[in-house]
């Protein structure tokens, strides 16, 4: 369903009749050049940066980066003099994690690792504990069959055993995880261990954050902890696979079991913070009504093995792009050509995280959200779809959001394009029955949500390398980019000189 929408012309000539008195935006947008935008990703997605993860020394030496760009531009700091917006996160680092079974001592995270629980601290004490073998209720099934686990500690295995076929498939299938959970816990179970093969690397994390305006899951529930088959082993003296084969054939069947388990575990409880960065041109005779240009500046950061993520793609092209469009609006301010409404431009963190930064800041807008005309997002725009069977592979960008909240949207960015740029934009990603959810899936969202109208700027790259170390900058095609960049520099450019803000006569579908 690919659907290519070129302007017609009159919607061109909408554009060119409004615009007797403006500038000529070529001057500008030809200071948009593959070498500026090459110079500022060798520096954005360098090992230097190590990654930009949320929070991270990598993501405030790229903080800095941007914040002296714009100084060096003249743009004013966005925020009431800062060039910052601070937002908090709580760090949560285990303290402690001790598990004593039968006088056996476990330490490791690849032995024990938490998945769940209420408290931030835990004196856990056994004498006995419930075997539930893989912990299945279902139609003809109930592992508990027979046995009281009230308060007790409950040990299950995962997986599901040889030629069991639950009563409902997929995601509520009685065989999942969560199913196995939430069983234990209507049970009535004190505690739960989930004994598994291998403790997924997800759940050895010992550092997370979060941010501090969301609150912790209320109420108490029992903790949920993974062991791993060798903590298994060393106490029941018997193979993984084997207690497995056991529970398959009846040998081994649910009970209770003696046994002394005891489990300690604390974390630690600090802060930390992370910052959007906005730089400002101010406007002229609308300079009360604002445009932001933005991208995210943070990236996946490092794994356990230190491999970088360098993120040159995700989002260093997005980020890059946005200095380079403040340094075109700077050049054009410098002429006695600067734009008439506020143009802000936001580079934001922890948008890998869940989009931390622009949710902060839509929450908290520094301007006006009912005056904020537009925000033009990019997320990815230096690369070329590997899916992409069209034979326009180099001269495309995908443009998501065209058909909501205003239908000026489209008008304005084919008219900019068709006059100045002439890419393919792609609106594949806004057909209603696209399964990947574009939309809802980088920071734009947190400003249609309060009713601002977005334009998304994308590559498509999501098969490749993406979130990969191999997303480096050797893969970005520089001269697709910057033509990319001078299109969205065009349509910023209309947005921020027309004389109304763009119109919302459209809703945002649930
Ligand atoms: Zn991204």
């Amino acid at each position: 369903m690919i659907k290519h929408l070129f302007a017609v012309a009159a919607v061109c000539s909408a554009i060119t009749g409004t615009a007797q008195k403006k500038a000529d935006p070529q001057t500008f947008a030809r200071s948009i050049t593959t070498t500026d935008l090459k110079n500022h990703l060798n520096v954005i997605a360098s090992a230097e940066m190590e990654g930009r993860d949320t929070p991270s020394p990598g993501l405030e030496k790229a903080a800095e980066y941007i914040t002296a760009h714009f100084k060096k531009l003249g743009l004013k700091p966005g925020n009431n003099g800062s060039f910052r917006q601070t937002y908090q996160l709580s760090r949560d680092s285990l303290a402690v994690l001790d598990l004593t079974i039968n006088g056996m001592p476990f330490k490791g995270i690849d032995e024990v690792a938490p998945i769940w629980t209420s408290d931030d601290k835990l004196n856990l004490n056994y004498s006995e504990y419930a075997f539930v073998g893989y912990g299945i209720v279902d139609q003809n099934r109930d592992d508990y069959e027979g046995l009281d686990v009230k308060g007790k500690l409950v040990v299950l295995i995962a997986g599901s055993p040889k030629g069991f076929t639950p009563s409902v498939q997929g995601r509520l299938a009685s065989t999942t995880f969560t199913a196995k959970v939430r069983n234990a816990l209507a049970k009535g179970a004190g505690a739960v261990f989930i004994a598994t093969k291998e403790i997924p690397p997800r759940s050895k994390i010992k550092v997370s954050y979060r941010p501090e305006w969301e609150k912790e899951a209320p109420g108490k529930a029992a903790p949920v902890f993974y062991i791993s088959a060798d903590v298994v082993e060393k106490v029941s003296g018997h193979g993984f696979e084997e207690i497995k084969a056991a529970l398959d054939n009846g040998q081994t069947k649910p009970g209770m079991n003696q046994g002394s388990v005891t489990l300690n575990y604390q974390l630690q409880k600090d802060r930390a913070t992370a910052s959007n960065v906005l730089g400002v041109i101010e406007g002229t005779d609308k300079k009360d009504e604002y445009l932001f240009i933005t991208a995210h500046y943070d990236h996946v950061g490092k794994d356990a093995e230190g491999n970088i993520y360098y993120g040159a793609d995700d989002d260093g092209s997005g980020t890059v792009s946005v200095l380079e469009m403040a340094e075109a609006f700077a050049l054009a301010k410098k002429a006695g050509k600067g734009p008439r409404r506020t143009v802000v431009f936001m580079t934001v963190s922890g948008e890998e995280k869940g989009l931390w930064g622009s949710e902060y800041y839509s929450e908290n807008p520094v301007y006006p959200m009912d005056k904020t005309t537009a925000d033009l997002n990019i997320d990815m725009i230096g690369r070329i779809d590997t899916e992409r069977m069209s034979a326009d592979t180099l001269n495309y960008v995908y443009v998501i959001g065209h058909d909501k909240l205003s239908t000026d949207l489209p008008v304005i960015n084919e008219g900019m394009n068709n006059k100045y740029t002439k890419l393919v934009l792609d609106y594949k990603f806004d057909d209603p029955n696209d399964t990947e959810r574009i939309y809802y899936r980088s920071d734009h969202y947190n400003f249609a949500r309060k009713g601002v109208p977005i334009l998304f700027f994308y590559d498509g790259m999501l098969k490749a390398d993406y979130h990969k170390p191999t997303d480096t900058i050797d893969k970005i095609n520089f001269p697709l980019m910057a033509k990319r960049a001078q299109m969205i520099f065009y349509t910023a450019w209309e947005m921020a000189n027309r004389d109304a803000m763009l119109k919302r006569d459209l809703k945002l579908p649930e």
